[in-house]
C-alpha cells in the first residue's frame, strides 16, 4: 500500500516523484506538510530571497534565483519545527506545535565522527557535460568560480577543451552553480537519504 501524502494530492503528484526543495532543515516531507504553517517566516527571513511560495502556499527554493550559503535565518525564525536541525543518529522527536501533538520519526544514521547534525539537505549538482559550453572550446568556468565548496575542477584536454569534474561529496548541493550556469547545463537533485548513507 503506497501512502499518498496531502501535498501529493494538493499538487497531483500521486507517484511523489515532484516534491519540491524545501527550505534547508526541512524535516521529512510528509511530516513538514503538517508542521508548516505556510507563515512565511522563512521567505521573509531569506536575504537572498531564495525561498518563494509554491503549491499549496508552502515554501520551496528557487535555485534560479542564486545558492543558499547556509546561514540559517530560515531556520531560526521556524516556530513549528517544520525546518529542524535532525541529530546525526537521524532519530528526532519534536513537538508539532501546530497541533500540539507528538511526532516521532527516525531517519537512518549517518555515520560521521565530527558531524553532529544531518546535512542540510541532501542535494547534489550534476553537470550535463553535452550541453557544458567548456566541453565545446568556449572559455567558461561560471559554476567552478562560484562554488565555495570547490566541489569543482576543470580538467585540461586537448583542442581547447576544459572538462568541468565535479567532486559529488564535496558538494554541499548550495546550488550556487546552477543559477550561474548561461546554457542550464547543470541540474540538481535531491537524493534519497538512503542512497546518501549507502
Ligand atoms: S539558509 Fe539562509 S540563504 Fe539559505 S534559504 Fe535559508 S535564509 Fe536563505
Ligand atoms: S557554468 Fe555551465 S557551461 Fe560553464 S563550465 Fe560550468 S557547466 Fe559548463
Ligand atoms: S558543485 Fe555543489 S557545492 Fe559547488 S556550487 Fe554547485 S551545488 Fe554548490
Amino acid at each position: 500500500m503506497v501512502e499518498i501524502t496531502r501535498m501529493q494530492f494538493l499538487r497531483g503528484d500521486l507517484k511523489g516523484d515532484n516534491v519540491p526543495f524545501r527550505p534547508p532543515w526541512a524535516i521529512p516531507e510528509k511530516y513538514f506538510i503538517d508542521f508548516c504553517t505556510r507563515c512565511d517566516k522563512c521567505i521573509e527571513a531569506c536575504f537572498d530571497e531564495l525561498i518563494v511560495k509554491g503549491r499549496g502556499g508552502y515554501p520551496y527554493i528557487d535555485f534560479k534565483r542564486g545558492g543558499c550559503d547556509f546561514c540559517e535565518d530560515c531556520l531560526n525564525v521556524c516556530e513549528t519545527n517544520a525546518l529542524k536541525k535532525i541529530p546525526a543518529t537521524g532519530n528526532l522527536s519534536v513537538r508539532n506545535n501546530n497541533s500540539n501533538k507528538r511526532e516521532e520519526y527516525s531517519e537512518t544514521t549517518i555515520e560521521s565522527d565530527s558531524e553532529t547534525y544531518l546535512p542540510p539537505w541532501h542535494i547534489k549538482a550534476n553537470i550535463d557535460l553535452n550541453n557544458c559550453l567548456s566541453m565545446n572550446a568556449t572559455i567558461c568556468r561560471s559554476c567552478g568560480e562560484s562554488c565555495e565548496d570547490e566541489a569543482i575542477k576543470f580538467n585540461l584536454k586537448l583542442g581547447g577543451i576544459a572538462e568541468p569534474v565535479l567532486n559529488i561529496e564535496a558538494c554541499s548541493g548550495c546550488g550556487a552553480c546552477f543559477s550561474v550556469c548561461p546554457v542550464q547545463a547543470i541540474q540538481l537533485t535531491a537524493v534519497p537519504l538512503k542512497e546518501v548513507v549507502a
